[in-house]
């Protein structure tokens, strides 16, 4: 695609990436055939190409985000679909983020729009706050259909549909900073980041993530100082607030590390997965930073791809048990890891079956369902047909946005795969499997 930016404009290092990004662009529009907002709306706005030549025109103008512009990029949800399909190579994920921070500077949302964007970006990240809000939220779920019809309230009427019935306990085991390994077999030394409404809404996913590392041999680091990764505030465009985030996560994992040598720095989430392999890309232009991200992106590894690169033995205990396996978008689009978590659960046993139309969105997408939620409600609607189509006995997914959106519709239990293969690797079966 030819582009026509000035040197001016070019000596701004976001805008040299985004020119770089939009000249791959060939305009050849097979990324329109997996984009979940197409495929819904059906129009052209809100494929990938159009919403590239909309960036495109904002950036090389020099103006404003404008109402139409910030309508279809806030329609995006950041799948990142496109970028598998596309056979060019064009960078979605750096342009749509650079739009969304441009947006975030030069354009002011109407009011409830600002009100639900500044509580979310204030409230998730912090899981005190958000166990809070979901505390509060309960007494609320039963006037959820009464407020349905205001329009300026649909977020709110999906922040309560999406708030859990009854909140886990926090486990005691998981406010510690360190977890031995079995002495007998000594490997190695990895940090878990725990994520911030994991903890607080599934913490039996980080329980069985030590449980199982902890028996492998490693040893495992769980920093309590470690705040949000900064994926949530990022991907509102709040490049500030996200960067501080960064920074922060950064010199906690790396005070922790030591001297003492790390294997990796794992993740359990994959949407938080996607972002932190970006932080060498997000600071490369903070001198104070860049190498520090560039080594700690380097380090991170979503679960699945850690455990399929160790010899873990067979394992029979998931025989006769059919697994929907979810392969979340920022684990298959955002970090390629496709094959490692179906490989890993067949190993132990179970029947690994691959849901139609795999590769679209399940409509979570971050804070997505709560401010697209009619968009996210035709996704879910059609993922959840996907998955009843394969009949299964469980659902695998290794994200919990993705576990929370499927479990708000499905009476299917839906569990992180690490869950599973910490059971089929000697730790307990998850309590909500049915026998
Ligand atoms: S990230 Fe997903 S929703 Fe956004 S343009 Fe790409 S495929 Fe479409
Ligand atoms: S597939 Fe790639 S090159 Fe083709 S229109 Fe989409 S982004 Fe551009």
């Amino acid at each position: 695609m030819q582009t026509s930016f000035t040197p001016e404009q070019l000596a701004d290092p976001g805008v040299a990436r985004a020119e770089e990004i939009l000249r791959k662009c060939v305009h050849c529009g097979f990324c329109t055939a997996t984009c979940p907002t197409y495929l819904t709306l059906g129009d052209e706005l809100d494929s990938p190409r159009g919403r590239i030549y909309l960036i495109k025109d904002m950036l090389e103008n020099d103006r404003p985000a404008d109402g139409r512009t910030v309508k279809h990029i806030d329609r995006c949800l950041s799948c990142l679909a496109c970028m598998t399909t596309c056979p060019s190579g064009v960078h979605y994920m750096h342009l749509v983020d650079h739009a969304r921070a441009h947006i975030q500077k030069t354009y002011r949302r109407p009011l409830a729009d600002r009100f639900y964007r500044a509580l979310l970006a204030a409230v998730l990240p912090y899981p005190g706050r958000f166990r809070l809000a979901l505390m509060a939220a309960r007494p609320g779920k039963p006037f959820a259909g009464l407020i349905e019809k205001i329009p300026a309230a649909r977020p709110l009427v999906s922040m309560l549909a999406l708030a859990p019935s009854a909140l886990p306990r926090p486990d005691a085991k998981l406010a510690r900073e360190r977890h031995a390994a079995d002495a007998t077999k000594a490997r190695g030394r990895v940090i878990l980041m725990q994520g911030c409404a994991q903890r607080v809404l599934d913490p039996a996913i980080n329980l069985a993530t030590i449980e199982l590392l902890t028996r492998l041999g490693y040893e495992v680091l769980t920093p309590q100082r470690e705040a949000c990764c900064g994926s949530l505030t990022h991907h509102m465009g709040r490049e500030d607030d996200a960067h501080a985030s960064v920074r922060h996560t950064i010199d906690t994992w790396l005070d922790a590390a030591g001297e003492d040598g790390l294997d990796a720095i794992l993740i359990t989430t994959s949407g938080c997965g996607t972002t932190v392999k970006d932080y060498g890309h997000m600071l490369r232009n903070d001198a104070a930073y860049q190498q520090k991200a560039a080594r700690v992106s380097a380090l991170a590894k979503d679960i699945t791809e850690f455990l399929a690169a160790i010899d873990l033995p067979q394992s029979r205990v998931g025989e006769g048990i059919r697994l929907a396996y979810h392969s979340a978008c920022s684990l298959q689009h955002g970090q390629k890891v496709t094959d490692a978590p179906k490989a890993l659960l067949r190993q132990a046993g179970f029947t690994v079956l691959d849901v139609p139309e795999g590769h679209l969105c399940c409509g979570s997408a971050g804070t997505y369902n709560m401010l697209q939620s009619e968009i996210s409600e035709k996704l879910k609607a059609r993922k959840l047909a996907n998955i009843a189509a394969t009949r299964p006995d469980a659902i695998a997914a290794g994200n919990i946005g993705c576990i929370t959106q499927i479990a708000s519709g499905s009476k299917v239990p839906v569990l992180h795969t690490v869950e599973l293969l910490n059971w089929a690797h000697g730790g307990k079966r998850p309590a909500r499997l049915p026998r």
